[in-house]
């Protein structure tokens, strides 16, 4: 059994879950601070009046989600090693060969969560500045609308409170200036460093237990930056660059020659097994494995780019009707998010894609 970056993305959903309850509690707070006495004058000067509420309510809010976000992401790391690991070691077992020694090293595990947790940190300067900006900037534009006599404060309201929710609680822009949404920020952070661990866990078993090299899958329906490897042989730690070289045959111990196209690092460093990817490695024993070549008919890299369009589009109107501020904006947005999980149901019955539930939620709150 092989592991793919892929195969260990659904320990991300716990970790998400933490931050997703989190935005919703937000606007459900910024919801109850904005909504008491609406229709009536000096709305906005009671609700300014009001917004040390809101600074209190969310420095309550990051304490404990920092906790658990950090446990959570503790428990996804480990729990993505075990994963790595007991793939190899089910691969061994399948050619029976000895899995090497017992106990793991836990340094490399230990090593990308902090790293990971420490990707947080932005996040949560994020969560105390922004819905504080947002409260005040919808004060003032109910004020001007209403002043201008277009619409009511509701509807008014109703409007900011919109534009935030589509954009998330705390979309940001990230150090490469890619712009995020919060949990799919999170989901990225997670999925990325569990798959990474996974991966690892999985070649340093073998490694350990004496081999040296391995395959690349061929899942067919290939993302373009792993195209190039499928079905090819590299060697778990050695130099870049193809080569031949002569190894015993792993049976009969006869020297047979082995094309390699290459170090796991090289094709890694150049994109393969990449954050998502659904491609693996598996063990490559001179003289025995035969290499794969790609199936025609997978399912396309662009279809799963459309389900994870969908998905953020199910999060988006679930955002919005946390920030409902009456029935009717409730219930509107409730139709978008049945007509989005409609699509989804299409989709993944056309394609025979795996539906994510957990990438569907925005969480329940704390
Ligand atoms: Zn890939």
């Amino acid at each position: 059994m092989a592991v793919s970056p892929d195969d260990a993305e659904h320990l991300a959903a716990p970790v998400t879950a933490e931050f997703a309850a989190a935005e919703r509690t937000i606007l459900q707070l910024l919801r109850d601070l904005l909504t008491p006495g609406i229709s009536r004058s000096g709305w906005a000067q009671a609700r300014l009046a009001a917004s040390g509420l809101l600074r209190r309510g969310l420095q309550r809010l990051i304490p404990g989600l920092r906790e658990r976000a950090a446990a959570a992401a503790a428990a996804a790391v480990t729990q993505a090693v075990q994963v790595g690991d007991q793939a190899a070691r089910h691969e061994l077992e399948r050619h029976q060969l000895p899995p090497g020694p017992d106990d793991l090293d836990i340094t490399p595990a230990q090593r990308l969560t902090r790293a990971l947790t420490r990707d947080f940190e932005p996040v949560y300067a994020r969560i105390l500045r922004q819905p504080q900006d947002v409260y005040r900037d919808v004060i003032a534009r109910v004020s001007a609308e209403v002043l201008e006599g277009r619409v009511t404060r509701l509807r008014a309201a109703q409007m900011a409170l919109d534009e935030f929710a589509n954009r998330g609680v705390a979309g940001f822009v990230d150090s490469r200036g890619r712009g995020w949404e919060l949990t799919s920020y999170i989901e990225m952070a997670v999925r990325s460093t569990c798959g990474r661990a996974a991966v690892q866990a999985h070649v340093d078993r073998l490694s350990a237990a004496g081999h040296r090299f391995v395959f690349a899958s061929a899942p067919g329906g290939s993302c373009p930056l792993c195209a190039p490897w499928e079905g090819k042989i590299l060697e778990l730690s050695g130099p870049a660059g193809e080569r031949t070289v002569e190894v015993p045959h792993t049976v009969t111990g006869r020297p047979v020659q082995v094309r390699v196209d290459g170090s796991l690092m090289e094709a890694r460093a150049a994109g393969f097994q990449h954050a998502n990817c659904r491609h693996s490695v598996s063990l490559f024993l001179p003289g025995v494995t035969s290499l794969p070549t790609a199936p025609p008919d997978a399912h396309s890299y662009e279809s799963t780019q459309h389900q994870r369009y969908l998905e953020r589009q199910v999060r988006r109107w679930k955002r919005r009707e946390a920030a409902a501020l009456d029935d009717a904006a409730a219930a509107a947005a409730r139709q978008r998010i049945r007509a989005y999980q409609a699509q989804l149901r299409e989709l993944v019955r056309e394609t025979g894609q795996r539906r994510k539930p957990g990438r569907e939620q925005i969480g329940i709150a704390h």
